[in-house]
């Protein structure tokens, strides 16, 4: 590794490989340096819990960039190396890799990641149990499930249903343990969590909500046989896979000085409370664009993507441009979800509802904020396209299936 760079990139994600790529998209000609502890090149993980899991696809197809094209933007990726400390100084600084080795820099991205949440309650570790971020637990996951006809998974998020969906239509006898009262609670509202409800029971999911784990219960050989419930119930389990949330990684950050809450807190552009310290994906805390003065961390790819291209123009000094519509999606079984927007801070949502498909549509003060849409691309695109444009909808005409969302949305300011 080069002993001094200009930009250092803590984290070989999806945003530390954004930053750098953003970089080189704004003619940055200085030395670009992502270093990422994890024994692969920056690599994909939305497939871990869909394609990958079902053996569509392997792990040549992860990557996110191959190694010419890291030669020819003359990006520097240093592989399995950990930092374990920054020391700031009045301007750029020093990190300290695992290996003892020291990286000086002119500027900071600090683009960490998260990682997942353990379940907190006794035989979280035993044989058996599996949570799901990197490509190692995603082939450890994916040979467990080979031999398997009873999974257990805890947490009716997106990783959980999408797990649980690929799981079923391999065959599996699926049991999904959510402990609030609906599936997705923290990132929709009621109707499309009532929607997945039913549609994955129709599957042939069993889906208990209100339903909390106490422990998990394993035989002799530490392998897991059972999960107990709350109640004093047991579900027997060959596998249990954990989705249960992330963490973002800010211990890093926290120790070199910088705010952190949740995650590092930032400004709309990435800037942390340091000046040429940018922070970027699902470690950041951002500013909420429909409640102020709230923060919150988006873990998603297009966050990490929107926030590593702002991020990149405040270290070179252009002025930064304006965000994208923020997007997301999931893929359950026959279900390809979208949402596009930021739905939380709504005050009213509108259900358009057609035999396989469904869009949730969004508003506060009576402008569209965001859509949650199942099995309908075009309306995503409509939506997506019009928040873009500052375009809204009238909450009156919304529910008005003989017009289609598109339609709707013509013509409104
Ligand atoms: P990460 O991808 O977590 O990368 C951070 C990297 O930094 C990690 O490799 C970490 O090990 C490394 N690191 C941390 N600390 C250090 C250190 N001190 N030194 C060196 N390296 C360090 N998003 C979607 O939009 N759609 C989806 O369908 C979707 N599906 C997903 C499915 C799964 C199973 C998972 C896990 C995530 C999914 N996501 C999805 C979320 C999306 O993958 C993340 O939002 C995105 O990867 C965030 O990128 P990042 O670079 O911020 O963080």
């Amino acid at each position: 590794a080069r002993s001094h760079t200009d930009v250092l990139i803590v984290g070989a994600g999806e945003a530390g490989l954004g930053v750098a790529t953003e970089l080189r998209d704004l003619a940055f000609g200085g030395h670009v340096t992502v270093i990422g502890d994890e024994p692969y090149l920056p690599y994909q993980r939305p497939p871990l819990s869909k394609g990958f899991l079902e053996g569509k696809e392997d792990e040549d197809n992860l990557a996110l960039r191959a190694p010419a094209f890291l030669d020819e933007h003359d990006i520097e990726v240093l592989q399995g190396r950990r930092v374990v400390s920054v020391d700031l100084a009045d301007k750029g600084g020093t990190a300290t890799l695992d290996d003892a080795t020291t990286v000086q820099f002119e500027k900071l991205a600090f683009a960490t990641g998260a990682r997942a949440r353990e379940l907190p309650v006794p035989g979280a570790s035993l044989v058996g149990v599996y949570t799901l971020r990197t490509i190692e637990d995603a082939k450890q996951v994916r040979t467990a499930l080979v031999d398997t006809a009873r999974l257990v998974v805890v947490g009716g998020g997106f990783i959980g249903l999408e797990v649980a969906a690929a799981s079923r239509r391999r065959g599996l006898e699926v049991t999904v343990l959510e402990a609030t009262p609906r599936l997705l609670g923290r990132v929709c509202a009621p109707p499309l969590s009532d929607y997945l409800m039913k549609r994955h029971a129709a599957a042939g999911i069993d889906i208990r909500l209100d339903t909390s784990v106490v422990e998990l219960v394993g035989n002799v050989d530490g392998q897991v046989t059972h999960v107990r419930l709350a109640d004093g119930a047991t579900i027997p389990a060959d596998v249990v896979i954990v989705g249960v949330g992330a963490l973002p990684n800010v211990e890093l950050a926290e120790k070199a000085g910088l705010e952190c809450g949740r995650g590092i807190v930032v400004d709309q552009a990435g800037r942390t409370s340091i000046d040429g310290v940018v922070a970027v994906g699902d470690c950041a805390e951002q500013p909420h664009p429909n409640l102020p003065g709230q923060r919150l961390t988006i873990e998603s790819v297009n966050n990490a993507l929107e926030q590593s291209k702002l991020a990149a123009h405040v270290l070179t000094g252009v002025e930064t441009p304006r965000r994208g519509v923020a997007w997301f999606w999931s893929d359950q079984a026959d279900l390809k979800i979208q949402i596009a927007g930021i739905s939380d801070g709504y005050d009213a949502y509108v259900v358009r509802a057609e035999s396989t498909r469904l869009t949730v549509l969004y508003f506060q003060n009576n402008r569209l904020i965001a859509a949650d849409v199942v099995n309908n691309p075009r309306d995503f695109l409509a939506v997506k396209r019009a928040l873009g444009e500052g375009r809204s909808i009238d909450p009156e005409r919304a529910d008005d299936l003989s017009f289609s969302v598109k339609e709707l949305l013509q013509g409104q300011a």
